[in-house]
Parts: C-alpha cells; sequence; structure tokens
C-alpha cells in the first residue's frame, strides 16, 4: 500500500477536504495512474450528500471522481495494453467478474458484480473504492481507456462519464440524420449530448430552463433551441420527437416531454433525480411512447466514443478550477451556473 492524496467528505453534510488515502501497489495486471484532470459529475455531488441513500448508500468518508484522465506511471507484469507515458482514462467502473453475460457481451455496466470507481466494496482493500479527486489511482487494465493524443486533457476527462452516458442511448436509439433528437438539461451530461446528437448528423433541439444558455446550445451544435417554461414554444413541438435524451438532474414535469414524442418515440432518462418523477399512463399509451434509462456504457464502448472524439476533435466545455474550489464549485453546480463541466486540475493537489 502507499499513500495518496486525495479530497474526502467525512459526512453528507461536510465540506470536501484535504486527506490522504492508502492505494493497493499496482498488482500483476494493475494500472498505476497519476492523474491529471479530474470531471466534477453531478453524481459526485448526490453521492457525497448520500442524495441516493436509498439506492446507493455513502459510506465516509468518501472520495469521489469519476471522470479521471492521467498519465501511466507504473504497470504490473502482466499489463499488455498500457506502458509507462502513456496516457490513460478511467471512468465510472473499475472491476466486474468478467464471464457473466453482460460481461461476455461486453455491456460490463450491467454485471451485477460491477465495481464502481467510488463508493463500492474495494475486493482489494475489504473497504470502499476511492475515486479520482487524489493524486493517483490503481485500476486494471480491463477499465484502464486510451485517451486520444490530439484532445485537450482538461475537457477530455469528462467524456468519462459525460461523454459515454449520452453517446450510449444516443447510439443505441439511433440518432442520427433524418431524426428529430431532443436534449432536456444543458448541463454537464446535457452539452455533451448536443454535441454528440449533431455530430451523429440529427436535428438536435436543446430544452433547457436557462434563458442565458441559448447562444450557447446553438454554439454547441443545436439546430433549435426551446426554452421550457415557455409553454408555447413547448406546444410548437407536440408529437414531433424520435428520440429525447432528459439529462435534468432535479424534479420536472417528464410528462411534458412525454407528449413530444412521435408514435413508437422514446425518451431516455440518464438524469437521476433523488425523488421519483411521476409519470401519467396516457401520455405513455396514446402514440406508444416508451420511457426508459440508461447507466454509463460498456467498456469497449466508451473506447469507441473517445476515438471517435479523438476523429471528430469532441471534448467537453471546461472550467478549469483547482483542488481547493472543490466546493465553491459544489454550490455553483447546484445553481446552474457552470459552463460546461468543472475540471479539476490536479497539480493544485500536488503544489
Ligand atoms: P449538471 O451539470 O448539474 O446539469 C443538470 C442540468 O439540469 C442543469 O444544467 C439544468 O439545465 C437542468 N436542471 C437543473 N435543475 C433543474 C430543475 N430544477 N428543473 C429543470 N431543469 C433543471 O449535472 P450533470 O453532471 O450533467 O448530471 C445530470 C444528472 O445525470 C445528475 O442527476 C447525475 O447524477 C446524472 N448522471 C447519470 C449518469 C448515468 O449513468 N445515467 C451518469 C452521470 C450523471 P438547464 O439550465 O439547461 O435547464
Ligand atoms: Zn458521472
Amino acid at each position: 500500500m502507499y499513500n495518496a492524496k486525495a479530497y474526502s467528505a467525512a459526512s453528507a453534510t461536510s465540506p470536501l477536504a484535504s486527506s490522504v488515502i492508502a492505494r493497493r501497489d499496482p498488482t500483476d495486471t494493475d494500472v498505476q495512474i497519476e492523474i491529471l484532470f479530474c470531471g466534477i459529475c453531478h453524481s459526485d455531488l448526490h453521492t457525497v450528500r448520500d442524495e441516493w441513500h436509498s439506492v446507493m448508500p455513502t459510506v465516509y468518508p468518501c472520495v469521489p471522481g469519476h471522470e479521471i484522465v492521467g498519465r501511466v506511471v507504473k504497470v504490473g507484469a502482466k499489463v499488455t495494453k498500457f506502458k509507462a507515458g502513456d496516457l490513460a482514462g478511467v471512468g465510472c467502473l473499475v472491476d466486474s467478474d468478467g464471464t457473466c453475460p453482460e460481461c461476455q457481451a461486453g455491456l460490463e455496466q450491467f454485471c451485477g458484480h460491477a465495481t464502481f470507481t467510488y463508493n463500492a466494496p474495494d475486493k482489494h482493500t475489504g473497504k470502499v473504492t476511492y475515486g479520482g479527486y487524489s493524486d493517483s489511482v490503481v485500476v486494471d487494465e480491463r477499465f484502464v481507456l486510451s485517451v486520444p493524443t490530439n484532445l485537450n486533457l482538461a475537457g477530455a476527462a469528462p467524456l468519462l462519464c459525460a461523454g459515454i452516458t449520452t453517446y450510449s442511448p444516443m447510439r443505441h436509439w439511433g440518432a442520427g440524420p433524418g431524426k428529430k433528437v431532443g436534449v432536456v438539461g444543458l448541463g454537464g451530461l446535457g452539452h455533451m449530448g448536443v454535441k454528440f446528437a449533431h455530430a451523429l448528423g440529427a436535428h438536435t433541439v436543446v430544452f433547457t430552463t436557462s434563458p442565458n444558455k441559448v447562444e450557447d446550445a446553438l454554439r454547441l451544435g443545436a439546430d433549435e433551441v426551446v426554452l421550457s417554461k415557455d409553454a408555447s414554444q413547448m406546444q410548437k413541438h407536440l408529437g414531433s420527437f424520435d428520440f429525447i435524451l432528459d439529462a435534468v438532474s432535479a424534479q420536472h414535469d417528464i410528462n411534458a416531454y412525454l407528449m413530444l414524442l412521435k408514435r413508437d418515440g422514446n425518451i431516455t432518462l440518464v438524469g437521476a433525480p433523488e425523488q421519483p418523477l411521476p409519470v401519467g399512463a396516457f401520455p405513455l399509451i396514446m402514440g406508444r411512447r416508451s420511457l426508459s434509462g440508461s447507466p454509463i456504457g460498456g467498456i469497449a464502448e466508451t473506447q469507441e466514443m473517445l476515438d471517435f472524439c479523438g476523429k471528430h476533435n469532441i471534448t467537453s466545455d471546461v472550467e478549469v478550477i483547482p483542488m481547493q474550489k472543490v466546493n465553491e464549485a459544489y454550490s455553483r453546480l447546484l445553481k446552474q451556473d457552470v459552463k460546461y463541466r468543472f475540471s479539476i486540475d490536479m497539480a493544485s493537489l500536488r503544489a
């Protein structure tokens, strides 16, 4: 074991603070990564504040962070994919059983034994996994991604969660030419959804509650922007969408969006608000519409997404912050005051 610097929360109500955590020394199949940037996902905030208590209670101290980009410093004897000096990425998963039908299909996110990057039982230490708000991390090479070298690293970090979480359902539901695709909530996930829907060739419509984001939405690739609190603007789009991605972090009326779908249209929730969202039967029944959800993506698809981003030069729009500003960043995230992802420069933790 060795000591790593980190920022952790001691309870649901305490701010994140500087701490030292124990990391395992790399085993034969492990990659040790010096973390350069880590994005701040709203899931980090939900977890730190134990907002998902009923589904995944938080174990403290909690070190969040699952949008990790860094440089390989050491590899185990049996590692074949990476060598010291390579760029590497780690997302929301660090382990799975590798043998179940989901893993065999490359869908590790659905493995019953998948291990999340933080706040999950750690088979190596017997404690809990610690995430990327840290100067280093040790991960089995199966869960380490190659990061295209042409990408800006601060902007590449959020691809590891916000990127794959929006890319995967867009691909699954066939976003592309001739399709009308909506993205609800222009936050960290939503702005990546807009970039992907646009790059995949769909007619892309953003729904936002924030009038000050309209220009940005168009710049990010939206063909149209709807202020969702304006009923007349919503009305114009009734029954017209093939697919809508809902990336909202808080309570909102999902029925209003169901009504915008065509026959057989789908709305997929990637946003994970604390409380259940009431769904009316009629918006689903009329039009045989469907409502589904989607968690992150498998490792192979995450690599496909990163390669797609390398080819199309897609990164997240980030505001780079030092680790010491993380609590301020959380407050701003709750006020929808981020354009469009905070990315922590880990040099600030080493200084
Ligand atoms: P974020 O950056 O905070 O963005 C959330 C956006 O939702 C805001 O920018 C805002 O967009 C909209 N919003 C916030 N409060 C709202 C309200 N009261 N009513 C209507 N709209 C509101 O968060 P994020 O990091 O993108 O994460 C979004 C959600 O996805 C979180 O719940 C997170 O936990 C979840 N998530 C899920 C997965 C998965 O695998 N499914 C992965 C990562 C994250 P506008 O200002 O444009 O209205
Ligand atoms: Zn995330």
